[in-house]
């Protein structure tokens, strides 16, 4: 299936790389056809080219809207050599096959990012290119389509391993590439006009990823994966700088983000705050005096837990943090930036991973979130949900004090970022006991209790942590047994969504036991 390359048509807005390529291809005796700009550099260079306006008898025109959209092009791009009714057609109109196709686009993503105005934005959607992309791409048979100048080197290299010919493996990963690239235009076009005319959410959208990484493998060996950017260059796991340690798996990735955006609900302009994720769920989460007082205190609430886990910090890595991380197996660490001296230390681990972004992931930023299900997908606003002192609404005889208030927030917002049934309990801005991903609300209770028991054996603490503590639930307790659970193993205040209808069945029960209680009116279920 080797097909021969005699007829090019070069067409591009980036200029990297074409004079080398031109001349590579001159030098194989490649005819070589191209547009105004693309073609004044290629003459510019001493090589020869012919123009395609020349070709189709017509001046590029309407501020360059019509170059190429022409039957002399796209005869050539789409004509089957071996169709003896395309060959005659061809020989009828005097169209010349076109045998590599050579573009890269009009720069719309880069206009849009550097903020230009509505008519700069359409001006830059191209249409010659993408029809000639399209066209080329689906005559892979015979046609060579590159849309990237990443490819160049590729192509060449291909040409001199079979003599001037292209495979067509070749060709079919050259096409597959190509409708990417068009899918991924069209959809960045669609996203920005989206935004300009004030649609909160896209009314039909498709996915704008630009491959990021292919992974080793999935959640698990068997499966393949990859890693896509969204193109919202966003602050976070995607778009963070990895100094130091092995490539990120799936998992490493997906709980990297898990980590870093439970951080980011703890202002870094009110101290540090440190999150220990294991499987997504936190097993660790604190505030401190410092970032490493902040890790200690997350490390102590389940120590067995928090190895081999994921780090994230709201502050950049200091040197007396790096130490105490570095003290035990840890995958990942990500900060919104590291110290030097931070960095020597971990110099040190080479399989710790090391990531560090510019800034937090904005937990404020509204976005959609995706569910793949059997046959669709569920789309909906991500939880960017929030509650302030002035939200809650105590509803026992007992009102928590002002340091249980703030254990009862930072509560909650750690209940945000747990799998449900959640059950968090907090003392001194420092989770001790947390239940997660129970089929039922009192065993994720009880497993909460239980793991602050956990912590007490393995710190040598006289009792539970869990006595004296508050604790949040992640919904409603639809009976009061879970809020029992949570008074039995000492819990004096409570915060949760309320809205039961058994709400006062629990309230009573929360007053017998000399609970303070606290409802958000906003649950934060997590599946
Ligand atoms: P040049 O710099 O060669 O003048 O223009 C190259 C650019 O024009 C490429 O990005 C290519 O995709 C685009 N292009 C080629 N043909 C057409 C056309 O017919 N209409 C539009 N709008 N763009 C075209």
């Amino acid at each position: 299936d080797l097909q021969p390359l005699r007829r090019a048509l070069l067409s591009v807005s980036d200029k990297t790389g074409l004079i080398d390529l031109a001349r590579a291809l001159s030098a194989r005796g490649v005819e070589l056809l191209s547009t105004g700009g693309t073609a004044a550099a290629i003459r510019a260079a001493g090589l020869a080219v012919k123009d395609v306006s020349d070709v189709t008898g017509f001046p590029e025109m309407m501020d360059g809207r019509v170059k190429t959209l022409h039957p002399m092009v796209h005869g050539g791009l789409l004509a089957l050599r071996d169709n003896a009714e395309h060959v005659a057609a061809m020989e009828q109109h005097g169209i010349a096959p076109i045998d590599l196709l050579v573009v890269n686009l009009y720069p719309f993503e880069a206009t849009v990012a550097r903020n230009a105005d509505y008519d700069e934005v359409i001006e830059n959607i191209d249409i010659g290119g993408p029809a000639m992309i399209r066209a080329a791409a689906k005559n892979h048979a015979f046609v060579n389509v590159v849309v990237d100048v990443a490819d160049y080197d590729a192509l060449l290299a291909e040409l001199e391993g079979n003599a001037g010919q292209t495979s067509l493996g070749f060709r079919q990963r050259l096409a597959q590439t190509a409708y990417a690239r068009t899918a991924a235009y069209d959809t960045a076009v669609s996203t920005w006009m989206a935004k300009a005319i004030g649609e909160a959410a896209p009314r039909r959208r498709s996915f704008a990823g630009e491959i990021a990484q292919t992974l080793r493998y999935g959640e698990n060996p068997h499966q393949t994966a990859a890693f896509y950017l969204d193109g919202s260059n966003r602050p976070g796991v995607a778009t963070a700088k990895q100094l130091q340690g092995k490539e990120l798996s799936y998992n490493n990735i997906n709980d990297t983000d898990a980590a870093f955006e439970l951080v980011a609900e703890f202002d870094p302009a009110t101290g540090p705050a440190v999150a220990i994720i294991k499987h997504a769920n936190p097993c660790g989460v604190a505030r401190g005096a410092t970032l490493a007082e902040a890790y200690t205190k997350a490390y102590d609430c389940d120590r067995t837990s928090a190895f081999g886990g994921i780090v994230a910090l709201n502050q950049p890595l200091d040197a007396a943090t790096a130490e105490e991380i570095a003290k035990i197996f840890t995958e990942v660490v990500i900060a919104p930036g590291a110290s030097d001296e931070a960095r020597a230390i971990f110099a040190a681990k080479k399989n710790l991973r090391l990531l560090v972004t510019d800034a937090l992931p904005d937990p404020t930023a509204p976005q959609l979130a995706y569910r793949q299900v059997a046959g669709g997908m569920l789309v909906q606003d991500k939880d960017v949900g929030h509650v302030d002192v002035a939200d809650l609404k105590v509803v026992t005889k007992a009102a928590p004090t002002d340091a249980q208030l703030a254990d009862l927030l930072f509560a909650w917002k750690v209940a945000k970022h747990v799998k449900s049934n959640a059950i968090v309990y907090v003392k001194d801005q420092a989770t001790v006991g947390i239940g997660a991903g129970q089929m039922s609300r009192v065993d994720s209770a009880r497993i909460a209790a239980r793991k602050a028991e956990d912590m007490a054996e393995a710190l040598g603490l006289p009792e539970s942590p869990a006595k004296g503590a508050v604790v949040a639930s992640d919904a409603f307790f639809p009976f009061a047994d879970g809020l029992l659970s949570a008074a039995g193993a000492g819990a004096v205040a409570v915060v949760q969504p309320g809205g039961s209808m058994r709400d006062a069945e629990v309230i009573a029960a929360a007053d017998e036991a000399g609970l303070a209680m606290v409802l958000t009116g906003m649950r934060h279920f997590r599946h």
